[in-house]
């Protein structure tokens, strides 16, 4: 059976497993070695190890593609952008995660890149912008905006003009989008979120595709990866890929919680604007009051979480202004809501307590 036959909810469960032998584990190994005996297919963890072909094997055949584990999210962004050299020209969302912005800010300070910034969710002008440009960063959807980008049309500019583009799809995770299959490039992930999804660890992955491009996008990650040298732990990588098992399960539950949450909120007196793009676990509202009143609602909830990240089985909020680093294009009074698992009346209970303060 190829696991191309099989679905995504399978998938998860099915891949990155031990071969099946008498007496073996039914998970893959975690295994603490720096070195290897000669001769075998890794001779130093610096360059991989079995716990971490275990995860991106599962990984890469989500996205339809080869995964490479890198030690954060941060990590694999900057992987993506030691794709092109210095002096490039970058195509990157006004509003996206607030360390890939910054990032690339830092870059365009120091001449590194001459960055184009652009409304993504604009398929024009990012087209427009695409001319002569070198790589092209797709957050779709944005955070903590919730924006989306019309990938198919945009990979296919990006395609036509040469520009490597890269997509983070953290927010979407492979169950709901794989942008390997619209025509992106390069794949980025925050592994802290969703696709581990229990606040436990911090970890990042690329992902490319199984062509020519692919394989040779895919050949620069991994050098950068090796040579950077700041790499995933074994347990992390571990942790994980047990935390993947249940994506497909958490993703249902949060989604439908979330879609249930952004309805009731779309009325709910105390609250201004309600952001959800129909999937997904993230809602974002604004609150009356400014930053003030977003901070009474986060700091009223007690069922809630006011706490920075998101993706995991409980429910966290955060007024992301409140970092200096967060673009000055997401609202003051907005809240990032990442919807949990748990029975939707309490999440509703708590939040709407807070909300009336
Ligand atoms: C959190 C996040 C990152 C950074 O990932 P880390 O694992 O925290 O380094 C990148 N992109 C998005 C969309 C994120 O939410």
């Amino acid at each position: 059976m190829s696991h191309e036959d099989l679905s995504p909810a399978t998938r998860v469960v099915a891949l990155g497993r031990q071969h099946r032998m008498p007496g073996a584990g039914v998970n893959a190994p975690l295994e603490f070695s720096s070195t290897y005996v000669a001769d075998g297919p890794v001779n130093y963890a610096r360059g991989g190890n079995p716990t971490w072909s275990a995860f991106e094997e599962a990984l890469g055949s989500l996205e339809g593609g080869d995964a490479l584990v890198f030690a954060s999210g941060m990590a694999a962004v900057a992987a993506a952008f030691s794709l092109v050299d210095h002096g490039a020209v970058v195509v990157a969302p006004r509003s996206a995660y607030s360390g890939t912005v910054a990032t690339l800010l830092n870059a365009e300070r120091d001449g590194r890149f001459e960055v184009r910034w652009v409304d993504t969710a604009d398929t024009a002008a990012t087209i427009v912008a695409l001319q002569g440009a070198d790589l092209v960063w797709f957050e779709s959807p944005s955070n903590p905006l919730l924006e989306v980008a019309d990938l198919p049309a945009l990979a296919a500019a990006a395609r036509a003009h040469d520009v490597i583009s890269v997509c983070d799809n953290t927010f979407a995770t492979p169950l709901v989008q794989q942008p390997l299959a619209l025509g992106v490039d390069v794949v980025v992930h925050s592994v802290t979120k969703y696709l581990s999804g229990h606040s436990d660890l911090i970890l990042g992955a690329t992902v490319t595709g199984q062509t020519e491009r692919g394989a040779a996008l895919r050949e620069r990650l991994a050098h950068h990866r090796l040579l950077g040298g700041a790499i995933a732990g074994p347990m992390e990588t571990w942790l994980a890929l047990r935390g993947l098992r249940t994506l497909h399960v958490r993703l249902e539950r949060a989604t439908a919680n979330a879609r249930e949450l952004a309805s009731r909120l779309s009325t709910h007196p105390a609250v201004d604007t309600v952001r959800y793009p129909g999937f997904g676990a993230i809602v974002s509202i604004e609150v009356p009051g400014g930053a003030d009143g977003a901070e009474r609602v986060a700091a009223a909830t007690e069922l809630w979480t006011h706490s920075t990240s998101l993706g995991g089985v409980e429910s966290q909020l955060e007024r992301r202004r409140r970092h200096a680093a967060e673009p000055t294009s997401v609202p003051d009074q907005l809240l990032r809501l990442s919807v949990g698992i748990e029975d939707v009346d309490d999440l509703w209970a708590d939040l709407d307590r807070a909300l009336r303060g």
